[in-house]
C-alpha cells in the first residue's frame, strides 16, 4: 500500500474512533445491575417531625445558565434546555439564621475578570440575576443578621457570595478545607481564596453516627433538625444537609452531588466532558449518586434538591410560599 493510502486509511480510522468515542460519551453509563436496586425499593419508615422546630427555607437564585439536557444527564437523548441555577439557601432556625452556600456577590465579575480566558468562556460564564445581598435586603435583612454561612463545598460558584457577607463566619467541613489548601484555594488565579476574603473560618467534623444510610453525621443544633452528612466525590469533603421541621416537608440539600434530580433518579452523571472537569474522584462521586438514588427510592416523602437544580428549587419555593400564605390566612 502506498504511503498516501496508508495516511488516508489511518486518518479515516482515527476519525471513526474519535466519532465512536464522542457518540459513546452521550450513551448511558452502567452503574450496577438493576436487580438489587429493585429489591431496595421499599419505603423506609418516615421520621416524625411533629416535635421539630419551625424552620423557614428560601432558595435565593443569583444567576443561571442554560444547557442541553444531554449535557446535564449522560444518556438523556434530549436537547431540551435545562436551567442550572446559582443559588444560596436562607435558613431560619430558632437558634440561628444562616446560609447554605452563598450564591453570587454583586461584584462577582470583577473577581472572574482575573481568571483565564478559557475559564471565563466555560465554567465562569453565566447570566447574573441578583446578588445575595440584594436578596437579603428584599427579605428585610443584612448580612449582619446571619450567624454564619455553611458551605457545601469550596468550588468557586458556592463561595461567590462571600464578598457580600463581610465578617460572616464560614462553616466548612475540615476534610474539605484541608483538601482545598492543597490546590483548590489557589486554582484559577486564587479565585476561591480571594472570594473567601478575611471572613472567619469555623471548621467542623461530621464525626457523629451514621444517619439515614450515610456514613457519618453532624447534628448542627443538637435537636435533630439540621443534620449534615458527607457526600464526597465531587470534592473530598462536600456536605449535604437534612432539614427536618414541623412546618413543612423534610428537605435534603445535596450541594453538587447531583446537578439536577435526574442525576440521582436514574442514576446518571453529567456528560463526561463536564463531569471529569468538575469531579475530584469519579468512583467516589458515582458511589454517592448510588447512595442518593437508594435514599430517594426509600424516602419519596423527602425532597432532594441539588444546588444547581433550578426546576426543583422553583417547585419547592412554589409549595413553600403556598404553605406560608395558608398559614397566614388561618
Ligand atoms: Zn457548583
Amino acid at each position: 500500500m502506498k504511503r498516501r493510502d496508508l495516511a488516508t486509511w489511518g486518518g479515516i480510522t482515527l476519525g471513526a474512533i474519535g466519532a465512536g468515542l464522542a457518540i459513546k460519551s452521550f450513551l448511558p453509563q452502567r452503574f450496577m445491575s438493576p436487580a438489587p436496586w429493585h429489591e431496595q425499593k421499599v419505603q423506609a419508615p418516615t421520621l416524625d417531625t411533629s416535635t421539630m422546630p419551625q424552620i423557614d427555607v428560601a432558595f435565593l437564585r443569583c444567576g443561571s445558565v442554560t444547557i442541553p439536557e444531554c449535557i446535564a444527564v449522560r444518556g438523556a437523548f434530549s436537547l431540551a434546555p435545562r436551567t442550572i441555577a446559582y443559588s444560596g439557601v436562607l435558613i431560619r432556625h430558632p437558634q440561628a439564621t444562616f446560609l447554605y452556600d452563598t450564591g453570587l456577590s454583586y461584584d462577582i465579575h470583577t473577581y472572574i475578570a482575573d481568571t483565564s480566558l478559557l475559564f471565563r468562556k466555560t465554567l465562569g460564564s453565566f447570566l447574573f440575576v441578583q446578588s445575595i445581598n440584594s436578596h437579603l435586603a428584599h427579605a428585610g435583612m443584612t448580612s449582619h443578621d446571619l450567624q454564619f454561612a455553611l458551605l457545601s463545598h469550596l468550588h468557586w460558584d458556592h463561595v461567590s457570595g462571600i464578598p457580600d457577607l463581610p465578617g460572616v463566619p464560614l462553616r466548612i467541613n475540615r476534610v474539605e478545607y484541608e483538601a482545598a489548601k492543597l490546590g483548590l484555594l489557589d486554582s484559577n488565579g486564587g479565585l476561591v481564596r480571594r472570594l473567601m476574603g478575611n471572613n472567619p473560618i469555623e471548621l467542623f467534623d461530621c464525626a457523629g453516627p451514621t444517619y439515614e444510610g450515610f456514613r457519618s453525621s453532624l447534628d448542627l443544633f443538637g435537636d435533630g433538625s439540621i443534620i449534615l452528612v458527607p457526600l464526597p466525590g465531587h470534592t473530598p469533603g462536600q456536605v449535604g444537609m437534612f432539614i427536618n421541621r414541623s412546618n413543612g416537608p423534610r428537605l435534603f440539600l445535596l450541594g453538587d452531588a447531583a446537578w439536577i434530580n435526574e442525576n440521582y433518579l436514574r442514576p446518571a452523571t453529567m456528560h463526561p466532558f463536564i463531569w471529569s472537569a468538575v469531579t475530584a474522584d469519579d468512583a467516589t462521586a458515582r458511589q454517592t449518586l448510588i447512595d442518593l438514588h437508594l435514599f430517594a427510592l426509600q424516602h419519596p416523602e423527602v425532597s432532594l434538591i441539588g444546588m444547581h437544580d433550578a426546576n426543583m428549587q422553583e417547585h419547592f419555593m412554589a409549595i413553600e410560599q403556598a404553605g406560608m400564605s395558608r398559614a397566614k390566612a388561618t
